[in-house]
């Protein structure tokens, strides 16, 4: 099931999006849209619904209302097939959740074999090349207890690159993270910008939104409260809300 661009060549559309908690609205119309090849940095404050949006575009959560287009296909409609939504987008959360009692390269290579029945050996090659691309060749058999948080990540990393994604999610990727292995993990996701992957950060570095993205998005009690170029909304933000949070956290 291919992913298809609109004709503003957006890849990802979200539109009116709403969702609620039992009585508590966290998501009051969210519209958005990211191109094919575009990155998108989303800051705010915390428990402003920033990880709640980035669950909705693979269905980790349901949308009450409103619309999220992947590649052509409507989440919201019920006759999705969200599994195959899914090979396309990944997703790397700010704590791991590696398989503990797997290896390094067991652990990239699970859902290529369960997922598009690849074979062992076709798996592990995939793998291994992963590995080495973002730094950690000499860890394929090593247990994850064994890593940093730093390779740890930049293993998820690779685990989610092996679906050969179309869009990745990061959701906090380096708030987990000791400050010294901050680095390492941004240089994986940088290569990954230049590589032309599309992609969707929540992110609290902004020195780092300013760098790689496309747009920042600020979003704030559930709305997005201003988007823009990095240059423009760093330097001149237009809304208290924004002039606020950045003076907080700059
Ligand atoms: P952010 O990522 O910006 O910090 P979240 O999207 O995690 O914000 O959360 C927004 C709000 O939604 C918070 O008030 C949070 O408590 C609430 N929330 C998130 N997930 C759930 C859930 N599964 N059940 C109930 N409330 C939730
Ligand atoms: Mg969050």
């Amino acid at each position: 099931m291919p992913l298809v661009l609109d004709d503003e060549s957006n890849i990802i559309r979200i539109e009116d999006l709403h969702k609620s908690f039992g009585s508590n609205e966290v998501l009051k119309g969210i519209n958005a849209q990211v191109k094919t090849g575009e990155v998108v940095c989303v800051i705010g404050p915390s428990g402003s619904g920033k990880s709640t949006v980035l669950r909705c575009l693979n269905r980790l959560e349901e949308a009450t209302s409103g619309n999220v287009w992947i590649g052509g296909h409507n989440l919201s409609d019920p006759k999705v097939n969200i599994n195959e939504v899914r090979k396309h987008v990944g997703m790397v959360f700010q704590h791991f959740n590696l398989f503990p009692n797997m290896t390094v390269a067991e652990n990239i290579m699970l859902a290529p074999m369960q997922v598009k029945k690849k074979s062992r050996s076709e798996a592990r090659e995939a793998a291994l090349k992963l590995l080495d691309r973002v730094g950690l060749s000499d860890k394929a058999d090593a247990r994850p207890s064994s890593l940093s948080g730093g390779q740890k990540q930049r293993v998820a990393i690779a685990r989610a690159l092996a679906m050969n994604p179309e869009v990745m999610l990061f959701d906090e990727a380096t708030s987990a993270l000791d400050p010294e292995m901050v680095g390492e993990v941004l240089q994986v996701i940088r290569d990954l910008a230049k590589e032309g992957m599309t992609m969707i950060l929540v992110t609290h570095e902004m020195g780092f939104a300013r760098e790689v993205a496309d747009r920042v998005v600020f979003m704030a009690d559930g709305v997005v409260t201003e988007s823009g170029n990095p240059k423009d909304l760093f330097e001149n933000p237009q809304t208290d809300r924004l002039k606020d949070f950045l003076s907080k956290v700059l």
